[in-house]
């Protein structure tokens, strides 16, 4: 049988991966997590000094860098699911902090950075058989997916689940500070010049607020079946 290509998008933190990895795990498929690949072009620029003080990014500087940015994925046989590398090394704990967070839109709405990335992601899903989350694979990275699904919850939801993801590795964040995160990453990324976040007009929205992790695999993976059987 075929295997297709399945963009699932949708605002931070609201489960998109959880879905993916779990999705992928259950059909055999292959998982991407494109948001790794900018945190990861976002820890380079922590690195490397490339964060001013206020935030913003020296772009000049990360333009000339791009070429040393090497992001792969490699399965970590503990947890079932894909460590993202850059250069070589797992980063995959350190680029889940909220240092990095509260840096990867700026980084991530440069419009280099998404070609770099946009390039390497379209490689990586060029045989289908792909499960890839992020903000902008239904509309820019594989806008002819068979299969789109558009994430969307709660503000307060989102916050807590992070909030929660974040205490169970033991960092002590502050809610609110993980809401303002949230909203901020939201607004950036839905009204940067180039692939914004936007849901692709055929994509199925999914709200996931109220629904269990068992509950949205089920939804998930009947979506799928309609398509493939
Ligand atoms: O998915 P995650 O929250 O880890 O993504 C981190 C950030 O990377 C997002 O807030 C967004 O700025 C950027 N991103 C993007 N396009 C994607 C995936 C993520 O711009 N396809």
């Amino acid at each position: 049988m075929k295997k297709i290509t399945i963009a699932i998008d949708g605002h931070s933190s609201c489960g998109k991966s959880t879905m993916a990895k779990d999705l992928a795990r259950e059909i055999g498929y292959i998982y991407i997590d494109s948001g790794a690949m900018y945190r990861c072009c976002t820890l380079f620029c922590m690195r490397h000094n490339l964060v001013n003080p206020d935030g913003t990014i020296r772009a000049d500087e990360l333009e000339r860098l791009m070429p040393e940015i090497h992001v792969s994925f490699q399965l970590n046989p503990e947890k079932g699911t894909p460590d993202a590398y850059l250069n070589g090394e797992n980063v995959e704990r350190e680029i889940r902090t909220m240092e990095v967070s509260s840096h990867v839109s700026p980084v991530a709405a440069l419009p280099f950075v998404r070609t770099a990335m946009t390039a390497q992601q379209q490689a990586m899903g060029r045989d289908g058989g792909i499960v890839m989350d992020g903000r902008d694979i239904g509309t820019a990275v594989f806008p002819d997916a068979e299969l789109k699904i558009f994430v969307t919850a709660s503000d307060e939801i989102r916050a807590q689940r992070r909030y929660d993801e974040l205490a169970a590795k033991g960092e002590h964040p502050d809610f609110n500070a993980v809401l303002a995160n949230l909203r901020e990453r939201d607004r950036i990324d839905s009204t940067r010049a180039v692939a914004p976040l936007r849901q692709a007009p055929d994509a199925l929205i999914l709200d996931n607020s109220h629904l269990t992790i068992p509950e949205q695999k089920l939804w998930l993976l009947e979506q799928f079946h309609k398509l493939t059987q």
